[in-house]
């Protein structure tokens, strides 16, 4: 797929609904699309890679970066910090590559705020919380009680997906994908 011009390209929606699924789908199929590895403080899973899936930092370095001006966003999400950093960003726009976000709903609400930069949002939502619980625990990287806390965080997550451009619900996942493909394309 060709993604004409250059976007910041968000996709949000609660823990679990399928993000880190459709981007890593995305960014296969797209020559001209760039991940934004964010920075984390939260502690690494055995299947991530540093730099890869994120930046894993110290909570002392995250609050250096945060003094530096070094994140366009950053929220606490569950407990942890999670920050966009502006600098792969504007080297992608340079190389008129768009760039791809997968962030959480306040972060993502930021971005479509402030109106820095050309963006498209997309709002992924479970087809039902009892789905949706079903994907984090099957995913099987999450102790019961953290399930529970996103759980929660989720309900309210999905009352705020009217400031979206696009509310996709993934149940069938090819389905949601084709939909998030089609939009792309016709940009
Ligand atoms: P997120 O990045 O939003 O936390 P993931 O992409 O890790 O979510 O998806 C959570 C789990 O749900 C993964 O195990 C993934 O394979 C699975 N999944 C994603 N989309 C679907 C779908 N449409 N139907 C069934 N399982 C799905
Ligand atoms: P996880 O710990 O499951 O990888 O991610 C938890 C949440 O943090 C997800 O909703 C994910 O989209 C979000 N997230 C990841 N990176 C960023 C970021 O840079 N900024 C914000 N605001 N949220 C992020």
């Amino acid at each position: 797929m060709l993604i004409k011009g250059n976007y910041l390209i968000i996709i949000s929606g609660p823990s679990g609904v399928g993000k880190s699924t459709i981007t890593s789908k995305l960014l296969a199929s797209s020559k001209n699309l760039d991940f934004s590895v964010s920075y984390t403080t939260r502690e690494k899973r055995p299947s991530e890679l540093n730099n890869d899936h994120y930046v894993f930092i110290s909570r002392r370095e995250f609050e250096d970066l945060i003094n530096k001006n070094a994140f366009l966003e950053y929220e606490e999400v569950h407990g942890n910090y999670y920050g966009t950093p502006l600098k792969p960003i504007e080297d992608s726009l340079k190389f008129r590559h768009s760039i791809l976000l997968d962030i959480d709903v306040k972060g993502a609400y930021n971005i479509i705020n402030t109106n820095h930069f050309d963006s498209i949002s997309f709002f992924i939502r479970p087809p039902s919380i009892e789905t949706l619980k079903d994907r984090l625990t099957d995913r099987g990287d999450m102790k019961t009680d953290q399930i529970e806390k996103r759980i929660i965080e989720a309900k309210n997550e999905i009352m705020k997906s009217i400031h979206f451009d696009h509310l996709i619900v993934n149940d069938n996942f090819d389905d949601c994908y084709s939909e998030i493909e089609r939009i792309l394309s016709s940009m």
